[in-house]
């Protein structure tokens, strides 16, 4: 039993969960939320980017344009997510106009064809939407779009592997419908999701209530902490009038000015004001998150499949899932799998985030580790199909997949292995 555990546990840490569950709110992340208490980012960017979504030409158009303009008039970044089929008319051409000047403060990002959920969609079909929008895009702009934001934060594999197809470097979604952002890279794209918002959902009345600039600052500064990026999501309906409980095409002079304080607070701050693509090149790593992980031999908060979602790149690859999957329904589910977990966690985290590490940096040996735990994944998926029941049942599964594993690598040639280290 423990044999088997130790095989699994090598490749898949165990207890701790790579998905923030963490409380929301009314829409906003509950920083108070035990699950963050002992969260350090490993990289930092000392950067906040806003990104402002819905962008279209037939809803709240007047209250969009002053949002945009508040931006242009003060020169201030913003990552603008446009919804393709709706991008037209004044919309298209006042975008056009602001992108032509050569430091434009826009970055066009896609936000879907008609604001669809693409987590119900398949890859082909996610792909044709997405190049719809970049094309809408280029048409109107001549720029095609770096970053992506999925239409209600919702993504599935399938995302993933359109956005590498179509040359995305960023994707930003929720922090709780899309994987977490841990690792920051997924598939050779940044994941920075939304961390602070201009306004709360009030579920009773279906309004979006604008927040007063000191609460957003307030999730600004606890992102930061926590994650060590923020990205304020903006929405139309935040600064538009509420008329008999529906917003209307009326600005909300109170909202923009809020706005306004918000950015010369940020301002007056040390963080530097970014467009979502530039996240990534402006992280560095965190000295005090190497100080916790070399002084404190318990995991810290980076945790789930380390090795194994460093050799296929992304959390959320069908291979991770498969052993997340099993460590949590099957392993932990006995007895003695909860008690040996505890002390396994202490070892595992002792050497995978170095391994992990090291994956990322060097491709070849990445593929090394790819080739080498692949049959196992193969072969811990027969676990799926017995019903696990009992102790002694795990226990001669256990053995036997062992067994079968020895042989298989076995297999593998030693002059490869010899071979790509060489190359390293
Ligand atoms: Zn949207």
């Amino acid at each position: 039993m423990k044999l088997l555990m130790i095989f699994l546990g090598v490749f898949c840490g165990f207890s701790i969960s790579p998905f923030i569950h963490a409380e929301v709110y009314e829409g906003r992340i509950n920083y108070l939320d035990p699950e963050f208490e002992k969260m350090i980012p490993s990289e930092i960017c000392n950067c906040v980017a806003f990104r402002f979504d819905d962008i279209q030409n037939y809803w709240l158009h007047d209250v969009q344009l002053e949002v945009l303009e508040t931006f242009r008039e003060n020169n201030i970044p913003v990552t603008i997510g446009i919804i393709g089929n709706d991008f037209d008319g004044d919309m298209a051409n006042y975008i056009k106009n602001v992108t032509s000047s050569e430091n434009s403060n826009f970055e066009i990002a896609n936000h879907g064809w008609t604001h669809e959920n693409f987590a119900v969609l398949d890859k082909d079909q996610q792909n044709q939407l997405i190049k719809n929008t970049n094309k809408r895009i280029f048409n109107v702009t001549g720029i095609l779009p770096e970053t992506f934001i999925p239409p209600m934060g919702e993504i599935n594999n399938g995302t993933i592997e359109v956005l590498q197809e179509n040359n995305f470097t960023t994707f930003s979604g929720l922090m709780l419908t899309s994987p977490p952002p841990y690792p920051l890279v997924i598939s050779g794209a940044h994941h920075f999701p939304e961390t602070a918002l201009t306004a709360v959902y009030k579920a009773e009345s279906q309004i979006f209530q604008g927040l007063p600039h000191s609460e957003t600052l307030k999730d600004i500064q606890q992102s930061q902490k926590k994650f060590g990026f923020s990205v304020i999501a903006l929405h139309p309906q935040d600064f538009a009038v509420i008329e008999n409980g529906i917003h209307v095409n009326k600005i909300n002079q109170d909202q923009i000015h809020e706005l306004v304080l918000l950015i010369e607070e940020i301002q007056k701050s040390d963080l530097k004001i970014v467009f979502l693509n530039q996240i990534s090149e402006n992280l560095t790593k965190n000295l005090e998150y190497q100080e916790t992980k070399s002084s404190n031999s318990n995991p810290t908060n980076n945790g789930g499949c380390l090795i194994a979602t460093a050799a296929y790149g992304s959390e959320i690859a069908p291979q991770v899932q498969q052993l997340r999957e099993l460590r949590d329904n099957q392993l932990l589910q006995t007895e003695s799998g909860s008690a040996f977990m505890k002390s396994f966690n202490e070892f595992y985290y002792s050497f995978s985030p170095t391994v992990a590490d090291y994956e990322r940096e060097h491709p070849i040996f990445k593929e090394a580790v790819k080739l080498a735990i692949t049959p196992m994944i193969s072969s811990l998926l027969i676990l799926d199909y017995v019903d696990l029941d009992s102790e002694e049942k795990v226990l001669s599964f256990g053995i036997s997949l062992i067994l079968l594993n020895v042989g298989m690598y076995l297999g593998i040639p030693l002059a490869a292995i010899i071979g790509i280290k060489k190359r390293i």
